[in-house]
């Protein structure tokens, strides 16, 4: 017995996966390791489950019939995604259900108290990221929503060089890392291929009572859209690749 942690009800509590078991199934295809890097810490070749006693059962089952069963079959149905040079496109797509599925995630990881995660702190919004998770919304209040605060972005991973093909770079994740910029805080996640980039803003409150900019719209509708990247454009990605062609 404890206190849910999303309902704040005492109940008896399910171990949640901090990263949804099928998005885990999924990276191993089978198999049942896989390779998990971070910024802080060797590679490793592990169960890679990380579990805690945090939620009801029937908040897990919230969250896993409102946002995780359609986050992860987004970027399996093939017929929804259309291919381009530089990016692949989904056709229909849930602005709402997807971010909310990924900041589902970051907000297990921020309240968990799993060595792994020592790193995801979100200071002031883990409240905040509860209610929007525990309501199914994205508004604040009635001139702020969260995805102004914190912007979720998402990448598809190549690698030109062909080192890597891309079956090896879906069955690799990069377990969620924090880096500092300036007052905004970065956080990434890579899983199936796809990198996620949050990017938390604490300031923006602030920022946006002066210069009265709204970028949101632009922004949700941008999201159907994910950009391919190449590990070579970004420095964490090249040496944890590195690392992998190296060793592996
Ligand atoms: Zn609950």
């Amino acid at each position: 017995m404890g206190k849910c942690r999303l309902c704040n009800e005492e109940a008896k509590l399910q171990m949640s996966h901090i990263i949804p078991r099928s998005l885990i199934k999924d990276v191993k295809d089978g198999d049942s390791q896989l390779h998990v890097f971070s910024y802080t810490s060797a590679p490793t070749y592990s169960n890679a489950d990380p579990k805690e006693l945090l939620l009801c059962k029937c908040c897990e089952q919230y969250i896993s019939s409102n946002y995780e069963q359609y986050g992860t079959q987004l970027i399996k149905r093939p017929k929804n995604i259309i291919k381009h040079n530089d990016r692949i496109e989904f056709k229909e797509f849930d602005y709402k259900k997807w971010y909310l599925y990924y900041l589902s995630i970051i907000w297990r990881a921020s309240i968990s108290s799993l060595q792994e995660f020592v790193d995801i702190q979100l200071g002031g919004f883990n409240d905040i990221l509860k209610e929007c998770i525990k309501n199914d919304t994205l508004t604040l209040t009635e001139d702020i929503s969260i995805d102004e605060c914190i912007v979720i972005s998402m990448f598809r991973v190549v690698d030109r060089s062909g080192r890597l093909d891309d079956k090896a770079i879906k069955n690799i994740m990069l377990n969620l890392t924090g880096v500092k910029e300036g007052d905004d805080s970065l956080f990434f996640f890579m899983a199936n291929g796809f990198l996620i980039q949050y990017q938390i803003t604490p300031n923006y409150i602030f920022e946006k009572k002066n210069s009265g900019c709204n970028k949101t719209i632009v922004n949700r509708n941008a999201r159907k859209c994910v950009k391919m990247v190449d590990i070579t454009e970004s420095r964490l990605l090249c040496e944890n690749f590195n690392w992998l062609v190296d060793n592996v």
